[in-house]
């Protein structure tokens, strides 16, 4: 844990693991806060749109034979533990759940961006983030493979060879994002015998703890997109943005921007370290940048839009939020010019805003189950 977080960016990140990791005990309990807060849990989506790359009857299917090859029992099971019963979402609402004394997110999208948004119409519907966790499906086979096999062939830039740099960011950006959703099944993984969902340290060792380079790209995942939330912060932009449609609530608009500022400020902590923890103006800085960025966002679009095909609704449910988040980060590190605020048009959605603060969660659980597993398998190697 002492060694420094290196990320492919020069001059990044003067931070240790271990800093990460103790910051990350700390400000844990305000994150969790504010993702149980109605503002954060109720995320907006379409769960109904086409694949739009492949046809998904085309022999992908959502079913215990194509499941994951490290459950054999399944046929043993009964229908409420087979992937497809596993892999629903709870209470899908049509409409935005009643307020109850919070605000919800209903505005739409805006802004150059680096994901697709969902357009809010006739499809979308509301789902309650804290009632749905990420954690294991069955989702898995050849569809699922297939899924992860075209997000990584999206890392196949048109250009020369000196935006290595930037290949190697992107491919660390998805694989940084796999490893959290293996870390998240592999922690709330369902034991067949008790019928509990509880850590799975051999799946975790399998998936990711084997490699350390998927646990480094985690971590830089989770430093990008703290860097993010801070230029956000400092920027003034999320003092800029309204919360909630109705002025009843304003009140708790404040509450949770300062729930917000208070949770960033605690990483003003690591001192100077926290403004070069990810130096995004080291990329896109040749010649030809801005034609790079452009096929960097649209590949990154691409990503998002591969969502539509996952055919299991809850992994589809944080498939898609993550990438929003992403997407999200990515757009505020490189569009959000602060020296020249004023005159640009940068503007994010509470979606986009949402999407953004849960995908911080789920990175910010990832590390303290990761640290958890470590502490597993010290044990299990004491009792060897
Ligand atoms: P996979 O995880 O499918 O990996 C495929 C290959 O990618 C591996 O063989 C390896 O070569 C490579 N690889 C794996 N990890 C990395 C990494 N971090 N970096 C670089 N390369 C890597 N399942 C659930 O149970 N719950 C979920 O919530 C869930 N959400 C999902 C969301 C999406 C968008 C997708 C595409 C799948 C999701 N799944 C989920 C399925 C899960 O990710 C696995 O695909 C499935 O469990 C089968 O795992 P696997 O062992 O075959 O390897």
């Amino acid at each position: 844990w002492d060694r420094f977080v290196h990320t492919v960016i020069k001059d990044s990140s003067n931070v240790t693991f271990a800093d990460i990791n103790e910051l990350n005990e700390r400000t844990r309990p305000l994150l969790q806060r504010l993702t149980n807060e109605n503002f954060f849990k109720i995320f907006r989506l379409n769960l109904y749109k086409e694949c739009p790359f492949w046809s998904n009857s085309e022999g992908f299917c959502m079913h215990k034979s194509c499941a994951v090859d490290t459950i054999d029992d399944w046929k043993d099971l009964p229908d409420i533990w087979q992937p497809e019963a596993l892999g629903k979402i709870e209470t899908i609402s049509k409409e935005p759940p009643s307020t109850n004394g919070s605000c919800i997110a209903t505005g739409a999208k805006v802004g150059k961006d680096y994901c697709e948004v969902d357009e809010v119409n006739d499809e979308t519907v509301y789902v309650n983030l804290v009632d749905n966790p990420e954690r294991f499906t069955g989702y898995g086979g050849d569809q699922s493979f297939q899924i992860w096999r075209s997000i990584y062939n999206e890392n196949c830039f048109n250009l020369g060879a000196e935006q290595c740099f930037e290949k190697n960011f992107f491919y660390r950006l998805v694989s940084g994002m796999h490893s959290s959703i293996s870390t998240h099944l592999s922690n709330e993984h369902l034991n067949f015998q008790t019928k509990e969902y509880e850590p799975n340290l051999k799946q975790f060792m399998i998936r990711v703890g084997d490699f350390p380079d998927r646990i480094e790209n985690l971590y830089m995942n989770y430093i990008l997109v703290l860097k993010a939330l801070i230029k956000l912060e400092q920027s003034g932009v999320l003092d800029e943005l309204a919360f909630c449609d109705d002025g009843n609530f304003q009140s708790k608009e404040k509450e949770l921007k300062s729930e917000l500022h208070e949770m960033v400020r605690l990483y003003y902590r690591l001192g100077d370290s926290h403004e070069c923890l990810f130096n995004e103006n080291t990329l896109f800085q040749n010649d030809d940048a801005g034609q790079l960025k452009d096929e960097f966002r649209q590949r990154f679009i691409n990503v998002s839009r591969v969502m539509d095909c996952v055919q299991c609704d809850r992994c589809r449910l944080w498939g898609k939020l993550q990438t929003t988040g992403y997407g999200t980060a990515l757009k505020i590190l490189f569009e959000l010019d602060q020296r020249d605020r004023l005159s640009t048009d940068f503007q994010i959605s509470k979606i986009e805003l949402i999407a953004l603060v849960n995908t911080f969660d789920r990175l910010s659980k990832s590390i303290a189950s990761i640290n958890n597993f470590k502490k597993m398998y010290d044990a299990a190697l004491r009792q060897e």
